[in-house]
């Protein structure tokens, strides 16, 4: 081994992928360039990506630095050898005698009985392994954890970059299908005028309620800025120039589409944070890509013109990601046009910036994507209004982060806005209303006034401690899932942050982070808080949330499946780097660890166990981390709340995620529309549950938080500190509703609504009385 740390080394190498990646063109030079480099790095004899056939039961050897180069394009079964053995165990094989081993194979081409020792890791797609990168050495060597750690977040990498290039070949497949048909078009219309689509007629005063999804919340009302149309709607040239002067014009472009990416992704990390920037690496991803730009070249030659020939590859793979049945590759259409866009707008010399674009404007826009809302001037826009675009685009989760009424999904939102409409945005209830009469912009200037007058009364209380009347101190936290959000939380006066939902920002990314990149992420958000606690939940993948890059088993009932803190104790290698990730961000605030989805005392100690070993691997590496870090749970399963007190004796804290425990309680699926009626959170079981963990806390003299979505409401938030809830965690704009209410009402009166309701037999009777009691409240 080189005599550096072993964590710089993997830390190293990694960014050395990243940089391989962006440079490389191509799969098979991405992979022997990474074997090479691995190789180097972790001084081994041999390294090797092997890669899984179709079949799903053929390894063919890849690439390799240290066997035979014949050997390259060997097969094997993956029930054969050490390598199969990694794939069928969907887990890492180690040894350091692998003739030894009972799996061991001899595979004659390469020359491999000179190896003793044997590192596995396979790699995954989604929900089946796709390959194994191996580490061999000549002699006996035990590998570390830490090696293990490092070899298996570059398998992370591998597998983002294997499944990228797989996804644009099934493309490139789809296209050349296709390509007889796209030849007899392009033979028709040939020297024939690409006609402009025309501008569809918009009558400027016609008057309409169009509906649409409410991204962000609040109203807009003004008039409106159209932005281009579509890539595919723009008119293009009609004659191209000589073939030369129109490959040198793509070279330019494809530069400066390459420049302003890295630019984009710069900003849109400053703006907001590096999760949110992530989108934009593949971008400069696709930009390299052969295929992509071996297309344009293609049919440049054929004789089209640079902005034609952009817009047809383009339009080709909008077409093949539109028709992809998972939702997260859907969406990517939206990258792939953005992409396509900066390229004509590069080649033509336009600007869709929105450079002229006037003060107080509700943009209007077929789609809008991640680079428009970077390049925009936030201070000038009130409102937003597009046709396409859903709750989890990256559009949508960055306007929210900017505060701006957002409603997207309009149906025929272009036909009927023109430059000279007037449009009222309110991104609360989802609709746009179109060149509203005087009698609704009186209605809306109304709201907005209430709007404001609350706003300002509850910004009145922002610095107000939340103390009841007979001075009981409530602490206010926020949920929060992106770095953006903290700002949100501060505008709010959250006193810290009782729940950091992680998998967010995992899921804006293409691959796992690596233990540096999550610190620095956990790092921002713990300095977002300077001397307030900030909790940080480890990942809660599965169930309703995925990442498009782990892989995840086909469940009957996901829910009750292979989720959460079950997927961090049988993947300990993700969740020892997410711990190593926590420990090495905690001297930047005050950090607590919290764990979802915890059944009982085993967990507990399985998990404190992995958290003692992790931190006496960062002691050894001398890595400053705070050694009392809060330990807590989240009571969410009825098997926690039923062994309660057994779990207070394990634990700093408990946090009672409602949102979770109603639906194990009540066995009814939380995102299920048809059981709807059944998910209550006044059932008397879930109601009897929150008394029975809050005793279990207070009598062993530890905090229980409350941080599932019931508690917003500040009614309930009401009821919950009258069963003894000090502390709740919210969706941080629910924050200054909630902290009035328990500013006016004395914990004695909330006592006495809590042993009113645990007296009732029926959810019902419980909801009406709860009724009768904000009323009366004046809640
Ligand atoms: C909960 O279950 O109440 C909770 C807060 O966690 P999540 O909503 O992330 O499952
Ligand atoms: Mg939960």
């Amino acid at each position: 081994m080189p005599d550096e740390p072993v964590e710089k080394l993997g830390l190293r190498t990694l960014e050395d992928i990243s940089a391989l990646i962006l440079h490389s063109h191509d799969l098979q030079e991405t992979l022997d360039n990474i074997v090479n480099l691995v190789a180097k790095r972790m001084a081994s004899d041999v390294c090797s990506i092997y890669l899984l056939e179709e079949d799903g039961e053929t390894l063919r050897l890849h690439a390799t630095r240290g066997l035979s180069r014949l050997s390259v394009g060997i097969t094997m079964k993956t029930s054969e050898g050490l390598t199969g053995l990694a794939v069928e165990s969907r887990g890492v094989v180690a040894t350091d005698n692998a003739p030894l081993h009972p799996r061991y194979k001899y595979f004659r081409q390469t020359k491999e009985e000179k190896v003793l020792s044997f590192l596995g890791v396979p790699f995954f797609e989604r929900k089946n392994p796709i390959g194994v990168i191996v580490v061999q050495n000549r002699e006996a060597r035990t590998f570390t954890p830490a090696e293990i750690s490092a070899v298996s977040t570059i398998a992370w990498q591998i597998s983002s970059i294997v499944s990228n290039a797989k996804l644009l070949d099934s493309i490139r497949k789809k296209e050349e299908e296709r390509a007889y048909y796209a030849a007899e078009v392009e033979r028709l219309t040939k020297g024939g005028v690409l006609k402009s689509p025309g501008t569809p007629k918009r009558a400027s005063s016609h008057q309409a309620v169009l509906t649409g999804i409410g991204i962000a919340p609040g109203f807009a009302a003004g008039k409106v800025s159209i932005l281009n149309r579509g890539l595919r709607e723009e008119p293009v040239l009609e004659r191209a120039r000589p073939r030369a002067e129109e490959h040198k014009r793509l070279l330019i472009a494809l530069e400066k589409a390459r420049i302003q990416t890295i630019y984009l992704e710069k900003r849109v990390g400053e703006m907001l944070s590096e999760a949110d920037a992530a989108i934009f690496h593949s971008h400069l991803m696709i930009l390299e890509d052969r295929g992509f730009t071996g297309k344009i070249t293609t049919l440049i030659d054929e004789g089209l013109g640079a902005e034609r020939a952009v817009s047809e590859v383009v339009g080709h793979y909008i077409a093949a990601f539109s028709q992809m049945e998972d939702p997260y590759l859907r969406e990517r259409s939206a990258d792939m046009e953005d992409i396509g866009r900066r390229l004509v707008d590069a080649l033509s010399g336009n600007h869709r910036s929105q450079e002229k674009l006037k003060e107080n404007r509700v943009i209007i826009a077929r789609e809008l994507l991640p680079s428009d809302l970077a390049t925009m001037d936030p201070g000038k826009v009130i409102g937003i209004a597009t046709e396409k675009g859903n709750l989890n685009a990256h559009a949508a989760i960055m306007a929210r982060a900017l505060g701006i009424p957002t409603v997207f999904g309009v149906d025929g939102l272009l036909k009927l806005v023109g430059v000279r409409s007037e449009v009222i945005v309110d991104g609360t209830s989802g609709c746009v209303y179109l060149n509203p009469d005087q009698s609704v912009k009186l209605e809306y200037q109304r709201l907005q006034g209430e709007f404001d007058l609350k706003q300002r009364a509850l910004e009145g209380i922002r610095e107000l401690p939340a103390v009841t009347p007979d001075g009981c101190r409530i602490m206010l936290y926020a949920n929060i899932g992106l770095i953006s959000d903290l700002r949100v939380a501060h505008l709010n006066g959250a006193e810290g942050v009782g729940l950091y939902r992680t998998e967010f920002p995992f899921m804006t990314r293409n691959a796992f982070p690596d233990r540096y990149e999550q610190a620095s992420v956990y790092r921002k958000v713990l300095e977002g808080f300077p001397g307030q606690p900030v909790t940080i939940r480890t990942l809660d993948i599965g169930g309703d949330k995925g990442l498009s890059y782990f892989p995840h088993p086909k469940e009957d009932n996901p829910f009750l499946g292979w989720r959460s803190i079950r997927v961090s104790l049988e993947r300990e290698d993700i969740f020892r780097e997410q711990l190593a990730g926590v420990l090495l961000a905690s001297p930047h605030g005050r950090c607590n660890l919290m764990f979802p989805l915890v059944s009982g005392v085993d967990e507990v100690r399985a998990i404190k166990r992995i958290l003692e070993e992790v931190k006496e691997e960062l002691t050894r590496e001398g890595k400053p981390f705070d050694r009392e870090i809060g330990l807590g749970i989240m009571v969410e399963l009825p098997a926690a709340v039923l062994v309660a007190e057994m779990l207070a004796k394990e634990v700093d804290y408990f946090s009672i995620g409602t949102n979770d425990l109603i639906q194990y309680t009540l066995a009814c699926d939380r995102n299920n529309q048809r059981v709807k009626k059944w998910y209550d959170p006044y059932h008397p079981a879930v109601l009897h549950s929150i008394k029975k963990v809050a005793d279990a806390a207070a009598g062993a003299g530890k905090p229980a938080t409350l941080c599932g979505e019931m508690a917003g409401e500040p009614i309930n938030a009401i009821l919950l500190m009258g069963l003894g809830i000090r502390s709740f965690s919210l969706s941080a704009p629910c924050i200054p509703q909630v902290k009035e209410a328990i500013r006016h009402i004395a914990l004695a009166r909330a006592r006495r609504i809590a042993d009113r309701v645990l007296g009732m037999e029926s959810a019902l009777a419980i909801r009406s009385y709860l009724e009768v009691a904000q009323r009366e409240l004046g809640l």
